[in-house]
């Protein structure tokens, strides 16, 4: 992920840094070529504009051609601007800051490894920071998706909510949150069911499930690898149910990372997490400034 936007942003300012002097129409030749990387690396558009406009605005000034190394100056504004597309300093915690059980609603679409990252956060959370955790699929579509939930959280060392036949997602959900309360969970891991494209009928029912559980957070899982879909999944998302923060799986694939530049400016929801494998210890806190070193290598 990264490498190829990273190869082409270090050559730039590889070269801006043993220039010496710069005139305006260094930073301006750097910024285009800067602008044709990010597009190329499947960053949207508008993202784009903003990200050259700031950079333009901040690095054409007497301050900072005329300093002692102008191209480390530049270079310092665009890391700077790469932090802030990325969604700001510091990673975006998840919000535990509610009753026991606490809800986590974890939607996307089908393939997107929604299921797999229920179990990674159930590993995290249960294990790691040892909360009593119980994972429960409200996926009725997939005969399959129930126990391969119970599997990953056995695999998790966390308790899963015994499958019972003929329920609606709704009225699994409901369990799921009444069995926390009686058994003294402290989260409630729900995961829904995914299509394979956006739909209303999907929308509904992650509404209807939000308004009987009232989650702390709803995560939307996204494959990295679907580039600018991921990012128009995103939005759909978001505009219909609501959505307080973003998984990005597949960190790990050679994805051009366009999608994860641009989700904070499109979406306005934080990503907050990212998946970089199938193992269920693949999970990472998303680090903007990190990302961005990467990026500029
Ligand atoms: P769901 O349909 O959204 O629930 O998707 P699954 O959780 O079943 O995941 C689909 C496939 O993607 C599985 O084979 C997972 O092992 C795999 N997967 C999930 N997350 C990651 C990741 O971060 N990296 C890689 N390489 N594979 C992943």
């Amino acid at each position: 992920m990264f490498d190829s936007l990273s190869g082409r942003m270090t050559g730039v300012f590889d070269r801006l840094r043993t220039r010496g002097a710069l005139s305006e129409a260094d930073v301006a030749e750097a910024m285009r070529e800067v602008r044709l990387a990010m597009l190329d690396s499947d960053v949207a558009l508008p993202v784009v504009k903003d990200f050259i406009n700031r950079v333009r605005e901040r690095a054409i000034g007497a301050e900072v051609l005329e300093s002692i190394s102008p191209g480390q100056a530049v270079a310092k504004i665009v890391n700077d601007a790469l932090v802030e597309a990325l969604g700001g300093a510091g990673a975006v915690p998840l919000n535990l800051n509610a009753a026991a059980p606490i809800p986590i609603l974890m939607v996307g679409l089908q393939g997107s490894g929604k299921t797999t990252t229920a179990g990674k956060l159930g590993l995290r959370l249960g294990g790691r920071e040892r909360r009593r955790v119980l994972l429960a699929s409200l996926d009725t579509q997939r005969p399959a998706a129930q126990l391969q939930l119970a599997q990953l959280a056995q695999r998790a060392g966390v308790a899963s909510l015994p499958i019972v036949a003929g329920q609606t997602p709704v009225q699994i959900a409901q369990r799921a949150m009444e069995t926390g309360r009686r058994e003294g969970y402290d989260i409630v891991i729900l995961d829904t069911a995914g299509r394979l494209s956006i739909d209303e009928a999907l929308m509904e029912e992650v509404r209807q499930i939000r308004a009987v559980t009232n989650p702390a957070e709803t995560l939307l899982v996204v494959d990295a690898m679907t580039g600018q879909d991921a990012v128009n999944t995103a939005r759909a998302f978001n505009e219909a149910v609501g959505v307080t923060g973003i998984v990005m799986t597949r960190m790990d694939g050679d994805a051009r990372g366009g999608a994860a530049l641009s989700m904070r400016h499109i979406t306005g929801a934080p990503i907050k997490l990212t998946g970089s494998g199938e193992k269920l210890d693949a999970l990472e806190d998303f680090h903007p400034e990190r990302v961005a070193g990467r990026i500029l290598g």
